[in-house]
């Protein structure tokens, strides 16, 4: 294992992936109908969905195609977004969250039927399992009964006895097991998304950063160190990564990091379901068993985006804090990944009607989100389709610069007090 502090370790999906040759960097003056600037799985998709419908397209990424935060995740896919479909609803009312939910199972939807035609090394489970860390059957019920009733989300409930025989611990109650979710090896996926788009004709660039984009007398016009791109159409899918690029939205996305550790491949008897797992805990744990029994764990998440020293020791005692069992596991990957979240947790989607497009801030549940961002922005452009303007009560609103940065990291500490209260007043009541 290489040394907590080394910079150069690799992801875990770095180490499993084939990148095949590394894409050209731009030079000289290109012209395209459309740029998408930034690699990541929403400007895959984007440019995917454009070549597709026949529009010629050119990407920009500035370093390797989803190096950031599409190719170091959790690999859960499921439906619904960052934010809680409670409160999407409490803002835009039952009809209009329902309606982005069904879009936001649409994204599930591409995502599973893009992955069946292709590689089959990269569909590596199926099912979520969400076991709850305080006893409180009612309450899980009450919310699995919410989501059939409200958006026709279908999640079986499990009580203690189910979740006990699956995952052998004593810090779960009851969970919910939602059947329509999968996981996979998110950088394989987005490879072949990259590999898709250039058979239908979009142009990749990598080690390509755009500096600057102006106003050209037709459209646009981008400029990176080695050349420009001369187009109709640009759409931003940078996340958090330049908040630069194009003020009026990056001014609107706050990154926010989280942290995943690999195993070595284990001998163990706790964890028995090939399931992805996720707990309650509002700064909550997400994890899997991988390949040879390795365990993907990942945990914390918080506004410091570089990362915290002994990474991979404090996410081992985070894991031997749910299973004992597990001793001492040798960690052999960690890394850190960073998000980008609006104030209100969804995505960011939208145009200035000048032919500048975004499709950003997915947060934590980008997997399917980020290919329904990808598709409507895409029919936006090409068949005027206005479907996107359902995330208009999403708006780019300030996050509040670096006071804004601060709230956000006081209210992970308010979380997880939260918590740890709640598993408190559980242990409290169990004894
Ligand atoms: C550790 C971790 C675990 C996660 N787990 C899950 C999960 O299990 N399920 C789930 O649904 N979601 C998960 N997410 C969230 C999900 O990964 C993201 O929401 C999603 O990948 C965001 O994709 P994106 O394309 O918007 O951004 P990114 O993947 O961050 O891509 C942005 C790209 O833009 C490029 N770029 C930036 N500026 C420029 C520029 N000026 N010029 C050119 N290129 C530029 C960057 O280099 C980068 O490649 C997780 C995220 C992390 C970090």
């Amino acid at each position: 294992m290489k040394s907590d502090s080394d910079p150069s370790r690799a992801t875990w999906y770095e180490a499993t992936a084939n990148r095949g040759h590394s894409r050209p960097g731009l030079s000289g003056t290109v012209e395209a109908e459309v740029c998408v600037i930034g690699g990541g799985l929403a400007g895959l998709t984007t440019a995917l969905e454009l070549a597709r419908r026949g529009r010629s397209v050119a990407l920009l990424e500035s370093h390797r195609l989803a190096g950031a935060a599409s190719g170091r995740n959790g690999g859960f896919v499921s439906n619904g977004f960052a934010e809680g479909m409670d409160k999407v609803a409490g803002r835009v009312g039952l009809e209009a969250a329902r309606a982005l939910y069904r879009l936001s199972q649409f994204g599930t939807e591409f995502v599973r039927r893009e992955i069946a035609d292709s590689d089959p090394t990269i569909r590596m489970g199926d099912g979520w399992l969400g076991a709850i860390r305080y006893d409180n059957a009612a309450e899980k019920q009450a919310g699995i009964a919410a989501m059939a009733r409200d958006y026709g989300q279908e999640l079986q409930f499990l009580d203690v006895a189910d979740v006990r025989r699956l995952l052998d611990t004593a810090r779960y109650f009851q969970g919910s097991f939602d059947p329509s979710a999968f996981h996979m090896h998110p950088l394989r996926y987005a490879l072949m998304i990259a590999a898709k788009s250039e058979a239908a004709g979009a142009l990749i660039f990598e080690n390509t950063r755009a500096q600057s984009v102006e106003k050209a007398s037709t459209g646009w016009m981008v400029s990176t160190p080695g050349g420009a791109l001369r187009c109709r159409d640009v759409v931003y899918c940078v996340s958090a990564i330049d908040r630069a690029i194009h003020r009026p939205v990056g001014r609107a996305i706050l990154p926010v990091a989280t942290y995943v550790a690999v195993t070595e491949p284990l001998v163990q008897d706790a964890i028995r379901t090939r399931n992805a797992i996720s707990d309650s805990r509002r700064a909550g744990n997400y994890y899997r068993l991988v390949d040879e029994g390795r365990l993907l764990w990942g945990g914390a998440i918080t506004t410091r985006v570089s990362e915290p020293l002994r990474l991979a020791s404090r996410l081992q005692r985070d894991m031997v804090s749910v299973y004992p069992q597990l001793g001492n596991p040798r960690i052999d990957f960690a890394w850190s990944g960073i998000m980008g979240y609006a104030r209100h947790f969804m995505p960011l989607i939208g145009t200035d009607g000048q032919g500048q497009w975004w499709a950003t801030a997915f947060g934590g549940h980008g997997m399917n989100t980020t290919a329904m961002g990808g598709i409507l922005i895409s029919r936006a452009i090409a068949a005027r389709d206005d479907e996107y303007r359902r995330f208009l009560p999403f708006a780019p609103d300030w996050t509040g610069g670096p006071l804004g940065r601060v709230a956000v990291q006081l209210g992970y500490w308010q979380m997880q007090l939260r918590d740890r209260l709640d598993e408190a007043r559980a242990r409290r009541k169990a004894a």
